[in-house]
């Protein structure tokens, strides 16, 4: 939906919601996707209620506060773009937003707008039941409440539930042990201590140089390593910011434009269509600027082709030996399982140089295995580790694992994770045949990429439909199964050729700490979000023809 048709949306005062519920809409979550959906929602003059679990606004800012947590997106292409006055008056402090300052922009926007009103927060949802004769949805949350509306939006996040090593003993440990994706508010001190981190994914690879500046002894305990490339993360100030500002409306606009909403976008050259100079000097250039651009900023085939892709590879290993001083602990972090750019790329600020210090240990678990947490530490398959504290940075059960944790029961009873076993199927990512009313930001199959782009276009496009039902009188929509049958082949023909969809990782459902989920599927929409824009839009102007409406 166009940012100009949302002013037509509004509607005047809130009506009391349908006859005998309590609220038009429920949302579950107040992050990102939950505060705008309220906002857009309310604009409509639906009766709506958020549910948080967490004591404040900010969802996956709020929950993942451990040291180092920042933007991998450049901050003024990851706020929210569709209200002038709050581009106009927030000033971002950093180019890639450390997560103190991208909290307090969260709440400066749940304040501006009033959000809090409307949100009851420690209330974790446990169940959203479908009722088919009332056509309407129960959410329970723990404490035992029930909430009634007409529709339900999940804006729970594709990466906010976080797991745990599936190790025997994990509460044996008598020291200190946070999960990065549920660090707790008090400053955590590794001030001497001897501290472990398990896991070298996105999160560790920001914790742990951090960690590492104050810690006696740090170990990390490392799986398969991941690819990881500079941020060259800078201030910004008062003159930068005016200048950024003044190119908002081309920045917003090269994001709609590029494959994932990053201002980075694929170089149209093939990587054997230049010199061995010229690419080098590309990869050279690539490599020194900030950002992603490595990654999403690099040739047409590297994510493709799997000679272009050992080439790159080949060139980021030999970055990781010319930073890492002792050749044996750059060989161990150096994947050899997949390719560069094939898993999440996590951007780092002096992780390489932090195995140089001497306080800092890397042990490859691949090669001796943790077989269990103790009282005093862990044990590896050669011995014992004593520590004060653990820090595990050990991941989500990503895309479905949020929607998994809540017992979400539509039409008949039947539960949306079965519905999903062995056959992950959406309709554009947002609704699910057999599920009426239910409405998904960042469900799985929809367009990811730089995530808040993404979020405005799914809340957009929901309030949209909201819009069209309560304007013609409509309560019920479900997606036609033809309508998921097709987008689901398409998000399959998208997944087609690309080489990170033959590695495990969370983008191909993979959680080695979650059962079921060991197996490799087309767990996210791969096309690009132009494309993906283009079927949602086509749905809305056609009527939205692909679901059925009563
Ligand atoms: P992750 O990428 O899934 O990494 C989890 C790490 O824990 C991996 O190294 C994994 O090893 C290891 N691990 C998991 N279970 C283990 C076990 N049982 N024993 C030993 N090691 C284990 O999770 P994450 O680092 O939290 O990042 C998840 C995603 O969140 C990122 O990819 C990114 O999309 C997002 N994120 C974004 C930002 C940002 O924008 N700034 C920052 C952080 C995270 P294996 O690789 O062997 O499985």
């Amino acid at each position: 939906m166009a940012v100009s048709q949302k002013a037509d949306m509004e509607r005047g005062p809130m009506p009391d919601a349908a006859p005998g519920l309590d609220y038009d809409v429920l949302i579950i979550g107040a992050g990102i996707s939950g505060m705008y959906q309220l906002h857009l929602l309310r604009r409509l003059g639906l009766k709506v209620r958020v549910f948080e679990a967490g004591t404040g606004v900010g969802g996956t800012w709020y929950w993942n506060r451990y040291p180092g947590a920042r933007f991998d997106s450049e901050s003024w292409s990851y706020g929210y773009s569709f209200d002038q006055e709050l581009l106009d008056e927030w000033d971002w402090t950093e180019h890639f937003s450390p997560q103190p300052v991208t909290e307090r922009y969260l709440n400066r926007f749940a304040d501006k707008f009033d959000l809090r009103r409307d949100i009851a927060f420690q209330a974790r949802v446990a169940a959203a039941h479908y009722d088919d004769a009332g056509r309407f949805w129960t959410l329970t949350l723990e404490d035992g409440s029930r909430h009634t509306a007409r529709f339900l939006v999940t804006a729970v996040g594709p990466l906010s539930a976080p797991t745990y090593p599936r190790l025997p003993g994990l509460g044996d440990f008598k020291g200190e042990a946070w999960h990065t994706g549920l660090w707790p508010k008090h400053t955590v001190d590794f001030t001497g201590k001897r501290v472990a981190v398990i896991g070298t994914g996105a999160s560790a690879v920001q914790a742990i140089p951090e960690i590492a500046k104050t810690a006696g002894h740090l170990t990390v305990f490392q799986r398969r390593p991941n690819w990881c490339t500079p941020l060259h993360n800078a201030p910004i100030d008062r003159a930068e910011m005016a200048e950024i500002r003044s190119r908002y409306p081309q920045i917003f606009e090269r994001c709609r434009e590029t494959a994932a909403c990053f201002v980075h976008t694929a170089d149209q050259r093939g990587t054997f269509e230049v010199s061995e100079e010229e690419r080098e000097a590309f990869w050279e250039k690539r490599y020194a600027e900030p950002g992603f651009g490595i990654w999403q900023g690099n040739f047409r085939d590297v994510l493709i082709d799997r000679a272009a892709n050992a080439l790159l590879s080949d060139f980021v290993a030999r970055k990781i030996r010319q930073r890492v001083t002792d050749p044996a602990v750059a060989d161990k972090l150096i994947p050899k399982d997949h390719g560069f750019g094939t898993r999440r790329v996590p951007q780092e600020t002096g992780y390489y140089e932090t195995f140089n210090r001497p306080n800092v240990e890397l042990v490859s678990i691949l090669d001796t295995p943790i077989q269990r947490i103790t009282a005093t530490g862990l044990e590896t398959s050669t011995g014992a580790f004593d520590f004060d504290m653990i820090v595990y940075a050990t991941g989500f059960d990503a895309i479905t694992g949020s929607l998994d944790r809540i017992d979400i029961r539509g039409a008949g009873g039947r539960a949306l994770k079965d519905r999903w076993k062995g056959d992950l199927s959406t309709c554009l990512g947002m609704l699910v045949d057999g599920f009426p009313n239910l409405f998904m930001v960042m469900g799985p199959h929809t367009a990811l990429g730089n995530i808040p782009r993404s979020i405005e276009y799914n809340v957009e496009w929901i309030a949209g439909l909201l819009d069209h039902m309560t304007g013609r009188g409509l309560s019920v929509a479900e997606p036609r199964p033809q309508a998921v049958a097709e987008w689901t082949a398409f998000v399959k023909k998208k997944g087609e050729g690309l080489l990170s969809n033959e590695v495990d990782s969370w983008m191909t459902g993979v959680n080695s700490n979650v059962d079921g989920k060991q197996v490799r599927i087309i767990a996210r929409y791969s096309g690009t979000a132009p494309e993906y824009r283009q079927w949602c839009d086509a749905v809305a102007q056609g009527g939205y023809r692909e679901l059925d409406l009563a």
